[in-house]
């Protein structure tokens, strides 16, 4: 069943969570703790939800967008992770997800002669076959004419021949919002604006027994009780909310990519090139390029990482080496800054002194502390072995009653034993599909007959299709009731009317920047950062969220703030000058809510 994150699904759940104990409260409204929600739900579990601000405010918002095997890992031997990987990949783009997965073909161009095309060629027959079953169509290699061809933007003299391969890639803020909604189907409380602020008193044997809450809405304090809490806080990891944290340790790691229009790069294809320490790939988005990313220790406060000067030019500079016709910064439309939430000690390679770089992909659970599970690390593409083996841990825990497990590592959780141990079924989100996905594919077939009954052009029904699969269907009914809603949000691109209203209505969008930050992608696709966007939603937004005149001045007003605060960071030389510029402005504005707010002073 699809339920809508409506205001008053918000409210039910809130009164669930302060009147009924849960099985599991999850702490994060991340692709993790999102994921671990519909985890425990479809176990038959009851489950609670809070997250400090919006779903994928954090990480989840600002990754690369890729559903992929990460062929960089398989340069390291992470065979184990690589293979892992493309297994979910696979399961995502056929039977969980294939309305918000798509694949995505990439160029990896070959600059040196002799050696580099067998060995390219090797990896990518192993990244071809390792995932199981083949959902994306197999890597072949180019000679340099033909990568010409395929991407006429390329320097000739930048590559002697190149390999195309395949991958895959989504909305990333958009899969949690629907894996939020998809978890509220099996029956979690979910909310969003609700912080962790502690733990509620332990049992005398030590045993974690629920969470203090505050409610950022309205500002009142709740105590939720439960059997277990999981924390999935990303790079909050370690910030406090918890006394009893176990052992695991985050180094964040920013991650920055500037988004450019379409036009600028000739190319059929996305590219993956080779940089110092790592990767950079340019990767096709709707109208636009994605060019990312870097990846810097970020020692300031995880609720706004923030890109600098210094890692635009880095990004161009990259790219430009590659391109005839070079980027400028008066190309960008979008910058985005996000933190990868590393794992430092317990298991996992690489330790404290380690360049982020090195730091392994992996995720680590630990379950040293009775009735607490922590997680951190991993990827985004594996969040559904994150959240499993997260619930696994969990119910370990309730089957055993007290005492902790131990910290474990990648995916050593024990599904088939959960079940055996605890007479809780085993995860079986592998058969869930999220929300849209079950009917995708025949109201993909009908795309020409949607357009002339829904009155859109095809194009436009292939953007929504590829937005809300199957739950398209609650738009077109929605413009047919409000035939205004069809029509273009002014300073948008291409977003309809219809689609702020329904992010209020069906999917927990509670404020501007939620729905033009990730329930739309205004604010990284449009020059202006959504500056004239803002007014136009707001006063759309007011009408479903009952904002009288001075709460819709007020989230207008914040929204610019966050876009000046974007802009000042992006006009200094380095992270620090960077994050004091971007903390400056936000002070006050929309996003205050965001959890852990610290000062401008390195955390480590
Ligand atoms: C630049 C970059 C590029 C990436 N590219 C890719 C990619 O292409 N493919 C891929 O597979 N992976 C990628 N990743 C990794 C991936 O994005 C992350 O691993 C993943 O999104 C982490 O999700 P999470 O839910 O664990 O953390 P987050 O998304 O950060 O979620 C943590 C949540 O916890 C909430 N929270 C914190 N404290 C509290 C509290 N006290 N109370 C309530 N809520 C709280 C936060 O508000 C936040 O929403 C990338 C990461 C980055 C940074």
């Amino acid at each position: 069943m699809t339920v809508a994150l409506s205001p008053e699904h918000r409210a039910a759940s809130v009164a669930r969570m302060a009147a009924e104990p849960f099985d599991i409260v999850v702490v994060g409204g991340g692709v993790t703790g999102t994921g671990a929600a519909l985890d425990a739900a479809t176990r038959g579990l009851s489950v609670a939800l809070v997250e400090a601000t919006d779903y994928a405010a954090g990480a989840s918002s600002k990754s690369s967008k890729l559903i992929h095997g990460g062929l960089r890992y398989l340069e390291m031997l992470d065979f184990g992770l690589v293979r892992e990987a493309l297994t979910e990949r696979g399961l995502l783009l056929t039977r969980l997800a294939p309305h918000l997965v798509r694949p995505v073909p990439f160029l990896w161009p070959l600059t040196r002669r002799l050696w580099e095309r067998p060995y390219v060629g090797a990896g990518l027959l192993l990244y071809d076959t390792m995932g199981g079953r083949r959902a994306l169509p197999r890597s072949r290699h180019l000679s340099r004419t033909r990568a010409l061809e395929v991407a006429p933007a390329l320097r000739p003299d930048a590559l002697v021949g190149a390999v195309q391969f395949y991958d895959a890639q989504e909305d990333d803020a958009r899969m949690v919002a629907c894996l939020a909604r998809t978890a509220a189907g099996s029956g979690a409380a979910m909310a969003t604006r609700v912080a962790m602020v502690g733990l509620l008193p332990l049992t005398p044997s030590g045993r974690v027994t629920g969470i203090r809450v505050s409610d950022l809405l309205n500002g009142t304090d709740l105590q939720i009780g439960a059997r277990h809490v999981v924390l999935a806080t990303g790079a909050w990891t370690g910030a406090g909310v918890g006394s009893a944290e176990g052992e695991l340790q985050v180094r964040p790691s920013k991650g920055v990519h500037i988004v450019v229009p379409r036009h600028r790069i000739a190319m059929d294809v996305g590219l993956l090139t080779r940089t110092e320490k790592s990767v950079l790939f340019v990767i096709p988005w709707g109208e636009h390029w994605l060019i990312g990313d870097t990846d810097t220790e970020w020692p300031y406060d995880a609720g706004h990482p923030a890109a600098s000067r210094a890692d635009i030019d880095y990004l161009l500079a990259k790219v430009n080496h590659m391109l005839r016709e070079p980027l400028t910064a008066d190309d960008i439309e979008g910058v985005f800054a996000g933190l990868r939430p590393l794992v430092v000690a317990g298991a996992g390679r690489g330790g404290a002194g380690a360049d982020t770089t090195k730091l392994s992909r992996e995720h680590s659970v630990d379950s040293s502390v009775p009735g607490l599970s922590v997680i951190a690390g991993g990827k985004y593409t594996t969040y559904r072995v994150m959240a499993r083996d997260l619930i696994d841990a969990a119910v370990r825990d309730l089957a055993a009653g007290s005492g902790g497990t131990g910290t474990t590592s990648g995916s050593a959780g024990g599904v088939g034993a959960v079940g055996a141990e605890g007479a809780i079924p085993a995860s079986r989100t592998d058969q869930v599909p999220l929300a849209g996905a079950d009917g995708f594919a025949e109201l993909r077939a009908a795309r020409e007959q949607l357009a002339s009954s829904a009155g859109l052009p095809v194009t436009q029904i292939d953007r929504l299709l590829g937005r809300y699969g199957s739950d398209v269907t609650d738009l077109f009914d929605l413009m047919a009731r409000k035939p205004g809603l069809k029509e273009h949000v002014p300073g948008s691109g291409p977003y309809l009317g219809a689609e702020i209203v329904y992010a209020c209505t069906h999917e927990g969008a509670l404020g501007l920047d939620d729905v033009l930050s990730r329930r739309t992608r205004i604010r990284i696709e449009v020059r202006d950062r959504g500056a004239k966007a803002a007014s136009h939603a707001a006063e759309l937004m007011a009408l479903e969220l009952g904002w009288d005149g001075s709460r819709m001045a007020a989230e207008i007003t914040g929204y610019h703030e966050l876009i000046a605060a974007d802009l000042a960071a992006e006009s200094m030389p380095d992270d620090r000058s960077a994050f004091e510029a971007a903390t400056r402005h936000v002070r006050g504005a929309a996003d205050s809510a965001s959890p852990a707010a610290s000062p401008a002073e390195p955390t480590s």
